[in-house]
């Protein structure tokens, strides 16, 4: 129900953490975040309330890093459990993956998944595409490439963001029937299902077109469509009132 995304010098647990609870107000059963950390992914997540995962991640603290991805749930399917919760891995632990809505076809792609030898780990329609996105990255796609051709394939609406274990540069979100803004920061770039995640990091955004994918990095942010070509995205400043 709530994504944040995040590239930049700053820790990225607390960013994403605390962008979190900024959405907390539009409900949800579980919370997780995963970050990379020296060309692996570290990740904690757990159903309930954020003070679950705050618990968690203060008995088993995760490693210092600048590139993570958040979720809070609201389970359509598979019911609100730790195993569950996102973010959800490839099979190789190599791509984690958010998502905000529903994957209509996942059953048929779950279904090709395991005659290919992948071994699912949770009842979510999400994890299919945590999937097919390691997938093309392990055959050498760029992240941002992988994405495109990941979404092509998916119906549905979707707002995903995924990171890549071996690619700590960058943050890769796309969007089709649900909603995606970016924040522009100085160094460092934020994404987020709504604004209230990072407005108190930075006040300039992009709200993102349907089916768009979107790569930010710390020096940018490059928006194409679901084939790759360019596109672009609505600038706008955000001007309300913090305390409002
Ligand atoms: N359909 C996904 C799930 O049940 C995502 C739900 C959401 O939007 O939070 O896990």
């Amino acid at each position: 129900c709530g994504i944040v995304g995040y590239v930049g010098p700053q820790q990225a647990e607390d960013i994403v953490v605390n962008g979190l609870r900024r959405l907390e107000y539009r409900g949800y059963d579980s919370a997780g975040v995963a970050l990379v950390v020296d060309g692996k992914l570290v990740s904690e997540k757990r159903a309930g309330k954020i003070a679950n995962l705050d618990k968690a991640l203060a008995d088993h603290p995760l490693p210092e890093s600048t590139t993570g991805i958040g979720h809070t749930r609201w389970a359509t399917h598979g019911p609100p459990t730790d195993r569950n919760a996102h973010p959800h891995l490839g099979q190789q632990n190599r791509v984690a993956l958010v998502h905000n809505g529903i994957i209509e076809n996942f059953a048929q792609l779950r279904t090709e998944l395991e005659n290919a030898g992948h071994e699912l780990r949770s009842d979510t329609d999400t994890e299919v595409a945590a999937h097919l996105l390691e997938a093309e990255v392990s055959a050498g796609a760029d992240l941002t490439t992988a994405m495109q051709h990941v979404c092509n394939r998916l119906e549905g609406a979707f707002t995903l963001v995924a990171v890549d274990a071996h690619d700590a540069d960058r943050v890769v979100a796309a969007r089709r029937n649900s909603p995606l803004v970016v924040g522009l920061g100085e160094g460092e770039n934020f994404l987020a299902s709504d604004v209230a995640a990072f407005i108190e990091h930075t006040r300039e955004a992009l709200e993102l077109g349907q089916d768009q994918v979107v790569t930010i990095t710390r020096e940018g942010v490059e928006v194409t469509d679901f084939h790759g070509k360019p596109a672009e995205a609505k600038p706008y400043h955000v001007d309300w009132d913090l305390s409002a």
